[in-house]
């Protein structure tokens, strides 16, 4: 290195993800059962995979246009507006959830902008928050992890740009209803601000149908994937819906990043939208009861709604000791404190297979016993 290197400053603010730390302590332990995933564990529809390889196979090999291929924004927007209303905001692909949010984060979010993330948060918020200078305020939503819009309320100041709402919810696999989602949608109309609502897992929605903001907002900025839904995460596809003039500038800043999102994937994408998950997702619902039917007699855990997470409580000591524990005893699960200020709780992912799960479970309850 030469002697004046120095790393950019900003990446102070940023701190190694806890979830990669737990992978690490975990490449020594041979045939554990690997339960700290945030992906699904089924493989890719075959029409999904069809329509990518024969993009490829056709030449759908060059950039697309920086907001994706008309075929599939139209799709999207089509969809939207027969679900939630959706009628005069625009529709970018973004490459991944993950790319619209640091899209979205990056044009929004000036020194000193407060933005509220319940808290627990999907990793990724409060890390971009804090990379683009932002303050992250924390709305805790312990212990049944739910949003109370006097809470939310509460936290709102002259400096709060932004609320980036998440639902169903990673790490807890709250749901919320109608009735929740237009509450929350009232306090930000109240105040003028903004709110982003990242609805990846809106597939995976278990006890009543998904309620989307953008119904009760039609200002707010949605994110929706593709990755979860169609087992397709690293194919990086993901979309962005809302105001006009925030999508301009998305797209401004995705022109010199990402660029566009892969063009095999976008091409597969619109095939992906005519598909039924139905039997994909009933699966996952019968997952969710027989995990947490599994563990609710020995650990203090809320009955997850939505996503394929669950976060039960750690029978004893904090997170990193109980996760260590676990790890040992060849299940691999997430401290809670990689997606909380609390240090309490830890992250299950159910997308994985039944003999994997019944295993889990087993281990988990007998750790429960010895605690
Ligand atoms: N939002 C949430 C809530 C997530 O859980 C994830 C993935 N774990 C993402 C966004 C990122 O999704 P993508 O792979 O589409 O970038």
């Amino acid at each position: 290195m030469p002697d004046k290197f120095t790393f950019a400053r900003r990446l102070d603010r940023i701190e190694m993800s806890g979830i990669r730390k737990i992978f690490e302590l975990a490449q020594g332990v041979k045939d554990a059962v690997d339960f700290s995933l945030g992906q699904p564990h089924f493989d890719t529809p075959a029409e999904v995979k069809a329509a990518a390889i024969q993009a490829i196979q056709n030449g759908f090999n060059r950039y697309t246009v920086t907001q994706g291929i008309p075929a599939l924004r139209e799709k999207i927007r089509s969809e939207l507006a027969r679900k939630w209303g959706f009628r005069d905001g625009d529709v970018m692909v973004t490459a991944g959830v993950a790319g619209g949010l640091f899209l979205a984060t990056a044009a929004l979010v000036d020194k000193g902008d407060e933005v509220i993330v319940p808290d627990p948060y999907f990793v990724l918020y409060r890390q971009l928050v804090n990379f683009f200078l932002g303050v992250p305020v924390l709305l805790d939503t312990y212990p049944d992890f739910r949003i109370r819009p006097e809470k939310l309320e509460a936290l709102i100041t002259p400096r709060t740009k932004l609320i980036l709402f998440n639902n169903p919810v990673n790490p807890t696999g709250t749901a919320y209803t109608a009735a929740e989602v237009a509450a929350i949608a009232a306090v930000a109309r109240k105040h003028g601000v903004l709110l982003a609502s990242d609805e990846i897992y809106e597939a995976f929605s278990y006890d009543f149908p998904h309620e989307s903001m953008l119904r009760h907002d039609p200002g707010a900025l949605l994110m929706g994937g593709f990755g979860k839904t169609y087992a397709i995460p690293g194919w990086r596809l993901g979309f962005a819906a809302g105001p006009r003039e925030i999508i301009e500038k998305m797209n401004l800043l995705q022109q010199f990043s990402f660029v566009c999102a892969p063009s095999p994937a976008q091409a597969a994408g619109v095939a992906a939208l005519s598909l039924d998950m139905k039997p994909y997702i009933d699966e996952y619902r019968r997952k969710r009861d027989f995990v947490y039917e599994g563990l609710r007699d020995r650990y203090e855990v809320v009955k997850p709604q939505g996503a394929f997470y669950i976060f039960p409580k750690c029978p004893s000591g904090d997170d990193q000791t109980f996760v260590r524990r676990a790890i040992e005893n060849k299940v691999l699960i997430v401290p809670g404190g990689a997606c909380s200020q609390h240090q309490t709780h830890f992250r299950l992912s159910f997308a994985a297979s039944d003999p994997d799960l019944a295993r889990g479970v087993e281990i988990l309850n007998r750790l429960a016993l010895d605690s």
